[in-house]
């Protein structure tokens, strides 16, 4: 029989609706019903870490969660964790903890759409899912997955791409790597490459900044005076910025401050195609970091990691071409 460990951190699988249709945590979690009734496939430790809504997760808490399953991962022998978390920031800390631990183990996240006593509540078949593939062989080595709605996604490439729909996990662009059915867990992609970093702790301010028509630096420069470490900006399309912008990302460029782009489209990665003023050429002249197809606020994390390591602009650079 598989060991799996079950960390709770909360979230709207753990919730409940009350009668004025307001959802908010419930003080024992619901899935104490769903733990009991799953030890056909698994024999299941719980470990209530956390209660909280993900809006309220932080850097922080997401290290301290990794180091929680180092520990008892290393001291106890599970087959495979499964964590549960609400679904607003959950693909921030499935991509933290994939960056932070280094092993073959199945490490799954998953949530919930609905609160438990909704019609129709999708925590128990999520949660089912996730134990399911956290005790496959199968899903070994394969990073920090994240299964939602019977699709395993990994942890670089998911996003969560609607507000109320349980459909709402998708990995734009690459899909999802397998899919969960009655008849169990199957794999039909394998990610090629995975990187982890040892840090001992996440310390660094990093600000996330989304480009607008029309934006100047203006907004750049204020928040640059509130003492920041890094900046990662969602630039357009392949990275491109307006004019108004590049006088503060040249005054950061020389306080050697990290200006990280992503792009604010969904799909695709950012380039030094456009060599116009504030164009993608034109920034990585500057000096600016360019990402490979990350999102906005996972860029973010990566930066925070980063920044244990280096300040080497150079050394960033190749960081952030894995
Ligand atoms: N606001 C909730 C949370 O992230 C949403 C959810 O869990 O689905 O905690």
């Amino acid at each position: 029989m598989k060991k799996v460990l079950v960390i709770h951190t909360g979230g709207t699988i753990a919730m409940h609706e009350d009668e004025k249709g307001g959802v908010q945590p419930k003080e024992t979690n619901p899935l104490f019903a769903t733990v009991e009734s799953l030890t056909s496939i698994a024999s299941i430790e719980v470990d209530d870490f956390l209660n909280i809504p993900s809006p309220h997760m932080t850097p922080e808490l997401m290290f301290q969660l990794a180091e929680r399953l180092k520990s008892r991962v290393g001291n106890e022998s599970f087959d495979g964790v499964v964590i549960t978390h609400g679904t607003d920031t959950l693909e921030e800390t499935a991509y933290l903890l994939d960056l932070l631990l280094d092993w073959e183990v199945p490490v799954v996240v998953t949530g919930a759409m609905r609160s438990s006593n909704e019609l129709g509540a999708d925590g128990p078949h999520n949660f089912i899912s996730a134990v399911k593939t956290a005790a496959t062989d199968e899903a070994k080595g394969k990073g920090v997955l994240v299964v939602f709605n019977d699709e395993i996604h990994t942890a670089k490439n998911v996003t969560k791409t609607h507000t109320s729909n349980v459909a709402t996990f998708q990995s734009p662009q690459y899909g999802p790597i397998g899919i969960v059915t009655k008849r169990g867990v199957t794999f039909h992609h394998a990610p090629s490459y995975k990187e982890s970093y040892t840090v001992s702790s996440i310390n660094h301010r990093v600000v996330l900044l989304k480009a607008y028509a029309g934006m100047d630096g203006s907004v750049v420069d204020a928040i640059a005076d509130t003492g920041i470490d890094g900046l990662v900006i969602e630039a357009f399309g392949q990275g491109n910025l307006p004019p108004a912008v590049v006088p503060s990302i040249k005054r950061l460029h020389q306080a050697n401050i990290p200006v990280v782009l992503v792009s604010r489209s969904v799909s695709g990665i950012v380039q030094e195609t456009y060599a116009y003023e504030g164009g993608g050429r034109h920034l990585k002249d500057l000096g600016v970091i360019f990402t490979n197809g990350l999102n906005g606020q996972k860029a973010r994390l990566k930066l925070l990691v980063a920044l244990e390591l280096t300040t080497d602009h150079k050394r960033l650079q190749e960081i952030f071409f894995k």
